[in-house]
């Protein structure tokens, strides 16, 4: 573990793409490339922290076996492909250009570092209030109907994916993506800017409880960090 200060620092900045100019070597190469990196964010809690929701062993496979194999899978193909962004915005907005080993990993190391800073033990985050209370029921007529149609969408997701809260143009909207496709992708059926996420993968859920997904779902509610969805809404 880092020191508080630089950990938090880290989460601060863990969604900013490491962009950095690299300018050619020679005189007259006067052409400039922007090349991108991922990085895991640290975890705001810890492992054991959003039991009983999800536990501590699930929590620990995740983030450092699942995620950190996607955060060092999208960078292994950035340096192979030679792929070239000017943020992680602009990665997710060409990603069709990209290979599905860039795609899938890219969008593995982007959603979980989302859905890490979105979630806080539980009753941190209670119910939403404020805008985006206000938001959720100028779209959906309240909580409990938008929680309703959220759910709905992580359990009909076939197979693996996610689940979004998504602002698209002023509209918020709620869907869900194949495998590890997000909102941002060019690709991708959903699109916006990701409010909230709902990882549905089996290895999100599965030592705790096994197929239930819905009794996953429903105990999740428990962790939603709104402070940190409503900091999202613009
Ligand atoms: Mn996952």
């Amino acid at each position: 573990m880092k020191s508080q200060v630089s950990r938090r620092e880290f989460v601060k900045q863990g969604f900013k793409a490491t962009a950095a100019v690299a300018v050619g070597t020679t005189m007259n190469h006067a052409a400039s490339f922007y090349s991108i990196s991922f990085s895991q964010v640290a975890l705001p809690y810890s492992y054991a922290a959003l039991e009983p929701a999800i536990d501590a062993q699930t929590m620990e496979i995740h983030y450092s076996r699942h995620h950190a194999a996607y955060v060092k899978n999208v960078n292994e193909a950035i340096a192979t492909e030679q792929i070239a962004a000017a943020g992680e915005a602009d990665f997710f907005a060409n990603v069709s250009r990209w290979s599905p080993k860039a795609r899938n990993n890219g969008g593995g190391a982007w959603n979980h570092n989302f859905f890490w800073q979105v979630m806080a033990p539980p009753g941190a985050g209670g119910q939403p209030v404020g805008k985006i209370a206000d938001a959720l029921r100028g779209a959906f007529g309240g909580y409990d109907t938008f929680k309703e149609q959220f759910t709905q969408a992580a359990l009909t997701r076939f197979g693996s994916g996610w689940a979004w809260l998504v602002v698209d143009r002023g509209a918020l909207k709620i869907g869900s993506t194949p495998n590890q496709d997000n909102p941002l992708m060019d690709v991708s059926d959903l699109k916006g800017t990701p409010l909230l996420a709902l990882d549905v993968w089996e290895h999100a859920y599965y030592l705790k409880y096994q197929n239930k997904r819905n009794e996953y779902v429903a105990n999740w509610w428990s962790l939603v960090n709104w402070n940190e969805v409503a900091k999202r809404l613009p």
